[in-house]
Parts: C-alpha cells; structure tokens; sequence
C-alpha cells in the first residue's frame, strides 16, 4: 500500500505528489490523462514567474518534476470507486477501471473538472482561436475587442463584468427569460455603457472565417428570429463541471459536485483530502490549483505521523 495515494495528474495532483514525495513517504499518482487541464490550453501568462508558456510544454515540466521523485505514476488510470478506510489510520481502497484495486493510508482527491460546452457547431473549430472559457486567464486575448459571454449566472456576469474593464464592448446571451445571477452583479452589470443583455437567446452557431471567430448566430426565444452578432470572442460560462460523479454517495459533495473541503484540504473522510478544481476552493486556476494541492500534502502528511502505529 501507499502512504499517499493521489488520484488526478493535473497542476493539483502533481504538486500534491512532489511535496508527498519530498516527505520521504511512498507515493503514487493515479490519472486518467497525465496534465489534465492544462494539455487542453495555448498560452498561458498567468502563472506567476513564467511569463509565457504553453500548455504542453508546462505539462512536459510538471511530469519531469514529479519523475524526479520517486513517484508511482500510473497514467491512462481510471478510478471509478473510493473505499473508505473502515477505522481512522486504516487503508483506503481506490477502485481502477481496469480491474485493478489500489489502497492507501491517505488519499488525495484532484481529479479536476470540465468546462460545460455548447454543443453548437463552430464551438469546438474555433476554441482557442476566438472559444474561450476562462475570463481570468484569457481576457486580456482581447483587449479593445468584441465579445460575448455566454450564461447569465454568477459566473456569466462577474465574466461579463470583469472583461467591460477589459475589452471594447460585451453582449451577454442568457437562454433564460431573466439572468440567473445575484442581484447586485445584475446591477453592476446594468450600469455598464459598453455592455448590451439579451435574454432568451439561444446561441446555434460560432461563425468564422481564416481559422479565427468573426461572430455568433442565436434565435430569440420569444420570435423565433435568428440573429448575427459580429464580435472577435465568445466566452462560454454555462457551468464547470467537476470529475466527481466516481464519488458520489461516499464522500461529502457541495450541490454543484464539488468535493467540500476546509482550509487544510480535509474532506469528510479522515485521511482523504482533495484540492484543486474538484473541490470547493473558490477560482479555479492552475496556480491555485498547484498550491491547494502541495496544501492537501503537508496536511496528508500531518495526518499520518499523527495517524500511524508508533
Ligand atoms: P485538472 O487540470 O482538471 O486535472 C485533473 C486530473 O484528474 C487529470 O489528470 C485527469 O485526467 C484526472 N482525472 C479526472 N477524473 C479522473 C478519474 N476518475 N480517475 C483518475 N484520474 C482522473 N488556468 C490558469 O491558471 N491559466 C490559464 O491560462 C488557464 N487556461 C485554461 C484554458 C483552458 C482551455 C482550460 C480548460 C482551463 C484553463 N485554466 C487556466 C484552468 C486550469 O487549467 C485549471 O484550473 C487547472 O488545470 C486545475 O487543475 P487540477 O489539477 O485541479 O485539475
């Protein structure tokens, strides 16, 4: 068995697994896709003393990293059930897809999240060249420019908030017949001159042209009309979908998916901890990620010198 069992080879469980590691306790990484997120993105200029890189160049660097410990990587590894240790300091089982069946005295949980998609034609063409998901990280993409947002829920309006201070001018697209976010985000929103709402809209198309977005078609709900807006970006906030369906029934979920956890990453089950973008930890970026997960290490850690036989 391990000591430290990490499930999710994103920012999260590779931090995790280094600080695990560097505690001279034994270590094994389980992912389904070695770098999770981050194979999936183009620049990224927000983690902090790396101006500029891409991501799978930072997902080669983090793997690099954790080979230099002495890390049981065990990629292209589904896990598909937890076991809860029967008493406190007992051994968690971790089932794999495979068959196969790994225990643990402490487990930590990043298995991430997706970004909920669209489904419309042009969406998956166009993403990273015009799709964006992520405001914080790709926003200032589009400097003076055109945007939408998509989704009028907390997260659809602080997007839409955020890139008006950023961007030339920002067209919300709720499906519903009203936005879903908190009133005094509506209202901040409202007072924004370079911001137009339009509610029962349903986004069919991302139209562009020379491999770059050049606008967006939607059908007003309410006519049945279709219309064209011409914009250079559509950034999709209908919702971030944690990979926490495996974990269901066993461990304690927020109403969204999210694994709880407190300040030291501790989740509902003694010695099972979780960080990263599964998790209830507010904003969901990769260096956030990296020092949630060195966090759930030292507490794993924490947790077996207090835990383990004398
Ligand atoms: P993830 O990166 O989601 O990693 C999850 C890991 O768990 C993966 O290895 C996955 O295969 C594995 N996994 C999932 N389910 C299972 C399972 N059942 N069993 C085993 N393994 C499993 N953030 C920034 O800071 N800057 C940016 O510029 C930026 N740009 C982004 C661009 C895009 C297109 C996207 C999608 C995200 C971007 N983000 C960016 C967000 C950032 O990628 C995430 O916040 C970060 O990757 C979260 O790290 P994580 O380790 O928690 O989860």
């Amino acid at each position: 068995p391990f000591e430290v069992l990490v499930i999710g080879g994103g920012p999260a469980g590779s931090a995790a697994a280094i600080y695990a590691s560097r505690k001279g306790i034994s270590t094994g990484i389980a992912a389904e896709r070695f770098g999770g997120q981050v194979a999936d993105t183009m620049g990224i200029e927000n983690l902090i003393s790396v101006p500029y890189t891409e991501g799978p160049k930072l997902v080669a660097a983090m793997e690099q990293h954790v080979t230099e410990y002495d890390v049981d990587i065990m990629n292209l590894q589904r896990a598909e059930k937890l076991i809860p240790a029967s008493q406190t300091g007992g051994l968690h089982e971790v089932r794999l897809a495979n068959g196969a069946s790994l225990k643990a005295r402490s487990v930590i949980l990043s298995t991430g999240a997706r970004w909920r998609q669209m489904g419309v034609p042009g969406e998956e063409e166009y993403r990273n060249k015009g799709v964006a998901y992520c405001p914080h990280c790709d926003g200032p993409l589009f400097k003076g420019k055109r945007v939408a947002v998509i989704g009028g829920g907390n997260s659809g309006v602080e997007a839409a908030i955020d890139l008006a201070g950023i961007v030339g001018h920002v067209t919300l697209i709720e499906f519903g017949a009203e936005m879903r976010a908190d009133d005094v985000l509506q209202k901040k929103l409202r007072s924004l001159k370079n911001v137009e709402i339009i509610t029962s809209g349903q986004t069919t198309e991302i139209t562009g042209e020379n491999g770059k977005v050049n606008g967006l078609n939607y059908t007003d709900r309410n006519t049945g009309e279709s219309h064209h807006v011409a914009l250079e970006g559509v950034f999709v906030q209908i919702g971030l979908v944690p990979n926490t369906e495996w974990l269901k029934g066993d461990i304690e979920l927020s109403q969204h998916g999210e694994i709880v956890v407190n300040d030291r990453n501790e989740t509902s089950i003694p010695g099972v901890f979780a960080a990263g973008d599964a998790t209830t930890v507010p904003y969901k970026q990769i260096v956030i990620s990296m020092g949630e997960g060195s966090k759930a290490a030292l507490s794993a850690f924490d947790f077996l010198i207090r835990n383990s036989a004398p």
